[in-house]
């Protein structure tokens, strides 16, 4: 079995080592005797989606944000088609923004993808600290970091976690990112699949479900080194809720 994996724009979405999720969807299949073609696509290349089963859209800054909206815009209607067939998608920060209908930034309205029914607007204080959320997808706490101006309101979306410790979506709403048939989009960097495996196995589950069409069980792998950073994060904070309350206060 393989999947193909296309790291979209990574000439221009490329913060705080979001690559390191592809690292992570490869090593996990090949660690499994499964294959896995990385296709980067630079911002102006084409993409035959009917040959991607993961998109990976990371984090950027607002200027880069722009630049990627014209590309975007050429690929929306594809996009829209590859999602709606349950076509696997990761966008993490700036790439999720872009999902939505539209982020406002300081300077402007970015037009997006409208694949998720979310908007987003700058405010002055950025929202920046590690972050620790409760997803019911996933037994173990998903922990990541957070640095964005963005507030971004899901609507009746559903959410990815519950925030347990940090400011996610808005720093009020209590919820982080968004899920919506195959797609997470998160604003945890880290990277995320790297401290979260049981998020990348719900990813690569979803995708050779939908290439093979037929119910897969993966391999189980030995995640203690993976268990343990998670849980250092996850201790470092369960007594600090206190802080959170305080934070929200200062920047609603
Ligand atoms: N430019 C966006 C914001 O600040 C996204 C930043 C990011 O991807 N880290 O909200």
């Amino acid at each position: 079995m393989k999947l193909t994996i296309a790291h979209l724009y990574p000439d221009l979405l490329n913060l705080y080592g979001d690559r390191g999720n592809i690292q992570c969807f490869v090593k996990r299949l090949e660690w499994r005797g499964l294959e896995a073609k990385v296709l980067p696509i630079l911002s102006g290349d084409s993409i035959d989606f009917s040959k991607v089963d993961i998109v990976l859209l990371g984090g950027g800054s607002d200027r880069e944000q722009e630049l990627v909206c014209g590309y975007l815009q050429d690929i929306k209607i594809k996009f829209k088609q590859y999602v709606e067939d349950g076509g696997v998608v990761l966008a993490v920060c700036g790439g999720y923004q872009l999902l939505g209908h539209y982020y406002k930034s300081k300077k402007e309205k970015i037009e997006g993808l409208g694949i998720l029914d979310i908007t987003t607007e700058w405010k002055p204080k950025r929202l920046i600290r590690n972050i620790i959320l409760h997803s019911p997808l996933f037994e173990t706490p998903v922990v990541g970091f957070e640095n964005h101006g963005g507030r971004t309101l899901i609507h009746k979306q559903t959410p990815f976690g519950k925030v347990f410790f940090g400011l996610g979506n808005t720093g009020r709403s209590g919820y982080e990112g968004c899920i919506y048939k195959n797609v997470i989009g998160t604003y945890l960097h880290g990277p995320l699949l790297p401290k979260n495996p049981e998020v990348c196995d719900y990813l690569l589950k979803k995708a050779l479900e939908r290439k093979y069409g037929e119910r897969i069980v993966l391999t189980e792998l030995d995640d203690t080194l993976e268990q343990k950073a998670n849980q250092v994060m996850v201790k470092r904070y369960q007594d600090k809720k206190y802080v959170l309350t305080e934070t929200i206060k200062r920047y609603t």
